[in-house]
């Protein structure tokens, strides 16, 4: 349910309505928009009593939402999000340019990689800390010690830094620390993650399950939406397939769905997808000319030393040519035109 607000409804009004939705014993989400307000209801287990809001001074109209994944929804708020990461933009037609190791290996590694990227286009630094390894005995991140690296880059590049929390007992550590906090593919069903996300002050970037449709992906991004955190980021990074040339398959037609049904940004990481270099700068061309509001990809100084992914990190070299491929392809397809509605 979605109560429109009238252009010029007064503050004290949207409030009034807010603290009738929370007396029915549901949650209010407003939402400012460019023209009015619109205020979201979530916890209705049946039907709303809309007679009630409907007669309330400054209200429009009540409309159903139809999807379940109300406030994911294009249909709650038409115009896309944008998340303002400390003046960076993401979402709303900027490309937001995330870039950096696998794994925070140890300061040198990771400003140096940093300094290059930045100077090359890079609007974000990425840099697990705490990692998600297939294998027990592999490389598991530097945990608090690579968060603390992450966060002496930041102060000397002045670039935003993203990291991923683990688990709900690493989630406020990481959140302290960085600017985004990401969770993984692995975790995009762990709800109790997602509450917790949902419960933060800080951006969230959810990357999409390995096996996860488009339906379950976006009612993940509602469970942190919903707990009252609007600051979501979708990130589409490949899916299993029966293809087996590369280590995932990039879903590049999930992104003008994506943007279709949903106003929150949409970024690629062509990386994970791709698992060998050579094939993740076209797969991150095609994603922003699919209309992704953005990539996130690996780079790495050494490559053939990193501590994990190294195969699918790009050189320093590669990575500033990329940018410079994918700024011609932004200039070549006006963004309004990948915009499915109005
Ligand atoms: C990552 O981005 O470091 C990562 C582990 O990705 P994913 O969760 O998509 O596998
Ligand atoms: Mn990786």
């Amino acid at each position: 349910m979605l109560i429109v607000m009238h252009k010029d409804a007064t503050p004290a009004q949207v409030a009034r309505v807010c603290n009738t939705i929370r007396a029915m014993g549901l949650a209010p989400h407003p939402i400012p928009g460019a023209q009015r307000v619109a205020i979201g209801i979530t916890g209705n287990k049946g039907a709303v009593d809309t007679g009630r809001l409907e007669s309330l001074a400054g209200v429009l109209s009540v409309i159903p939402v139809t999807q379940p994944y109300k406030l994911a929804s294009r249909e709650t708020k038409p115009e896309d999000t944008v998340i303002d990461v400390n003046g960076i933009k993401i979402g709303g037609g900027s490309i937001a340019i995330i870039a950096g190791p696998c794994a925070v290996e140890n300061l040198t590694q990771a400003m140096t990689i940093a300094r290059s990227v930045k100077r090359s286009g890079a609007t974000v630094m990425r840099g697990g800390a705490f990692k998600p390894r297939t294998s027990p005995y592999a490389f598991q991140g530097l945990g608090e010690a690579g968060l603390k690296i992450l966060k002496k880059i930041r102060r000397a590049t002045g670039m935003p830094v993203i990291s991923e929390a683990l688990d709900t007992d690493n989630f406020q550590l990481v959140e302290s620390y960085v600017d985004i906090v990401q969770i993984g593919a692995r975790n995009m069903q762990n709800y109790s993650l997602l509450k917790k996300a949902g419960r933060s002050a800080k951006p969230v970037m959810l990357k999409r399950g390995i096996s996860s449709t488009i339906h379950e992906f976006l009612l993940a991004a509602e469970y942190i939406l919903a707990e009252g955190n609007y600051q979501v980021i979708l990130c589409e990074r490949g899916i299993r397939t029966f293809s087996d040339h590369t280590r995932y398959t990039l879903d590049i037609s999930s992104i003008p769905e994506l943007k279709r049904i949903t106003h929150l940004p949409v970024v690629v990481d062509p990386s994970h997808a791709a698992g060998k270099r050579d094939i993740v700068v076209p797969l991150a061309k095609a994603a922003i000319a699919a209309g992704a509001d953005g990539v996130m990809v690996e780079v790495h100084d050494r490559p053939e030393e990193a501590l994990s992914d190294g195969p699918q990190s790009l050189t320093l070299e590669m990575f500033r040519e990329m940018v410079g491929e994918l700024k011609a392809i932004v200039r070549a397809s006006p963004r309004r035109g990948l915009r499915p509605r109005s």
